[in-house]
C-alpha cells in the first residue's frame, strides 16, 4: 500500500519536530521552509526547555501593561496603533486573564510539560544531538519582595501540578551562582527545567528527520494550500508548482494568516516580539553565569550556551514587524546589569528579534481543522514553543495516524475552541 503523503509547511522547532515523528512512524513526509530551517522565531529562543511554566494569561497582566503602555521599557509593550486584529486578540485575552481560565490552561500545559520532557530526554540520548542540552534545572532570581509573591505563587501553582520546585534564599542563589548581585532577594529553583542551543536542536532535529526519510526543501515559500471540496490535496509553491499530498500540516508560526483565509478561518494568534542580545563577558577574572536563570521582574532570561551567554526575553506587540528596536534591545542587557556582575564589559555577540506564535488563551492549536480531511494545524506555542515541540511531534503523528487513544487529551488545543 502506498505510503500516505504529508506536507509540513513551516520548519521552525514545531515543524522539524513533526517532520521527525511523522517520518518515524513511516509516513512519506515533506517539509517546506521559505528561508532556512530555523529561521523564524525558533533559532533565537532563550533555549530553555520551561516545562510546567506558568502560560501567558497570567491574571493581573492586562492591567500591568495598561499601567505601563508609555514606558517603552516595560517588560511587556503594547504601543497604541490602529490594529483591528491586535485589539481583538487583546480583548479575548483580557477574557482569558482570569484565575479559572489561568488555572485550565496550566493544567493543560502541565500536562504536556511532563510528555514534552521525557521525549526531550530520549530524542537527545537516542539521536545522539548535538544541541548542548543541560537537564540541570534553572532559576529565577528576584530584587523585590513584589517579585518574590509573583514566583511563590508560580511555585505553588506548579507543585498542584506536579513538579517539583521551591524557594531558595539570596545566599543559596549566590553559592550556586556567583555572578549574581547581593541585591538579589530571593527565587526559586525548578529542577526540571533544561537549557540548549534552539538553533542546534532545530538543525539536529531536522537531520533526524531527514535520516529517517523525510524530504526538507528549503527556500520555497507555499502560497496556498490545496483543496477538492473538504478534502486537501496539497500545497503550491511561490514557483508555481504544485506538491500533491494527502495532508497538510501548518507549522507556520506567526506567518499562519494567509495560509488559512481561503478556508474562511483566521488562527487566533498574534505575534509577540522579543529579543536577545548574546555576549561574551570579558572583564577581568570575571565569571560568566553557569546557570540558566530569569530574572523576574525584567522577565528576561539569562541562559549559558557554551562559549557565549544569550539574554532573551520581554514581549511587545507590534504586528508582523522584524525591526530590531534599540530600547528594547538594550532592555535585555540593561535590565540584567541589575541582578548580575560583569555586563558593564562583555562583548554583544549578536542581536536579534524574533515573532512567538500567541494565542488568547495561552495554549497551543494543535490538531485537526474542522470540516476539513487531511488539513492540520499546529502553532501558537507563545513563550514555550521549544519546550512542547517534540510532543506537539508526537500528537500531531498520532493525530494523523488516527490512533484511537491519544496520548494527551487534545481537546483543549483544537482551534474549534475558538469559532
Ligand atoms: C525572545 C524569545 C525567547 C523565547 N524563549 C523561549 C524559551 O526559552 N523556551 C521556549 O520553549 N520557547 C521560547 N520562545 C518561544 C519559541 O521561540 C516559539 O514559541 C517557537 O520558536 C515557535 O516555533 P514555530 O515553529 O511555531 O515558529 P517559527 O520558528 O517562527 O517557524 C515558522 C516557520 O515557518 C516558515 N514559514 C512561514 N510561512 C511560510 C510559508 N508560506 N511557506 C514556507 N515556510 C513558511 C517561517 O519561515 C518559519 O521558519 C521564545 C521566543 C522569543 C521571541
Amino acid at each position: 500500500m502506498a505510503k500516505q503523503r504529508v506536507i509540513i509547511v513551516g520548519g521552525g522547532v514545531i515543524g522539524v519536530c513533526c517532520a521527525y515523528f511523522l517520518a518515524k512512524r513511516g509516513f512519506q513526509v515533506t517539509l517546506v521552509e521559505r528561508n532556512k530551517v530555523g529561521s523564524g522565531a525558533s533559532s533565537g529562543n532563550a533555549g530553555s526547555v520551561a516545562v510546567g511554566h506558568t502560560p501567558i494569561n497570567k491574571p493581573g497582566r492586562i492591567g500591568h501593561a495598561l499601567r505601563e503602555l508609555f514606558n517603552p521599557r516595560s517588560a511587556v509593550r503594547i504601543p497604541i496603533r490602529w490594529d483591528p486584529s491586535l485589539a481583538k486578540w487583546l480583548w479575548k485575552y483580557r477574557s482569558f486573564c482570569n484565575p479559572e481560565d489561568f488555572e485550565t490552561s496550566s493544567r493543560t500545559l502541565s500536562s504536556l510539560g511532563h510528555a514534552t520532557l521525557a521525549l526531550f530526554d530520549a530524542l537527545v540520548e537516542e539521536e545522539d544531538l548535538q544541541c548542548g542540552y543541560r537537564r540541570d534545572g534553572f532559576f529565577e532570581v528576584c530584587l523585590t519582595n513584589n517579585g518574590l509573591e509573583h514566583v511563590k505563587s508560580d511555585v505553588r501553582s506548579m507543585i498542584r501540578h506536579g513538579y517539583r520546585p521551591h524557594m531558595m534564599s539570596g545566599e543559596k542563589l549566590r553559592e550556586v551562582e556567583p555572578v549574581l548581585k547581593k541585591e538579589i532577594l530571593g527565587g526559586a529553583y525548578f529542577p526540571e527545567g533544561a537549557t540548549c542551543d534552539p538553533h542546534r536542536f532545530v538543525l539536529e532535529m531536522a537531520k533526524a528527520a531527514e535520516k529517517l526519510g523525510a524530504r526538507i526543501l528549503v527556500g520555497h515559500k507555499v502560497t496556498e494550500v490545496l483543496n477538492r471540496d473538504t478534502q486537501i490535496t496539497g500545497i503550491r509553491l511561490d514557483t508555481g508548482e504544485k506538491i500533491e499530498g494527502d495532508t497538510v500540516v501548518l507549522t507556520t508560526g506567526s506567518y499562519s494568516q494567509s495560509l488559512t483565509e481561503k478556508f474562511g478561518f483566521r488562527l487566533p494568534v498574534q505575534p509577540g516580539k522579543g529579543y536577545h542580545r548574546d555576549v561574551k563577558f570579558l572583564g577581568q577574572g570575571a565569571a560568566s553565569p553557569r546557570q540558566t536563570f530569569v530574572m523576574s521582574e525584567a522577565s528576561v532570561f539569562c541562559s549559558p550556551m557554551g562559549d557565549f551567554t544569550r539574554f532573551a526575553g520581554t514581549i511587545e506587540f507590534t504586528g508582523m514587524s522584524h525591526e530590531l528596536n534599540r530600547e528594547r534591545l538594550d532592555y535585555t542587557t540593561s535590565s540584567a546589569e541589575k541582578y548580575l556582575h560583569g555586563l558593564e564589559d562583555a562583548e554583544i555577540l549578536s542581536e536579534w528579534a524574533g515573532l512567538r506564535p500567541c494565542t488568547p488563551d495561552g495554549i497551543p492549536c494543535v490538531g485537526p481543522v474542522p470540516g476539513y480531511l487531511g488539513f492540520f494545524v499546529a502553532t501558537g506555542h507563545a513563550t514555550l514553543g521549544l519546550t512542547l515541540a517534540p510532543i506537539t511531534g508526537k500528537i500531531m503523528e498520532q493525530c494523523i495516524a488516527g490512533d484511537g487513544r491519544l496520548s494527551l487529551e487534545i481537546e483543549a488545543m483544537s482551534i474549534a475552541r475558538f469559532w
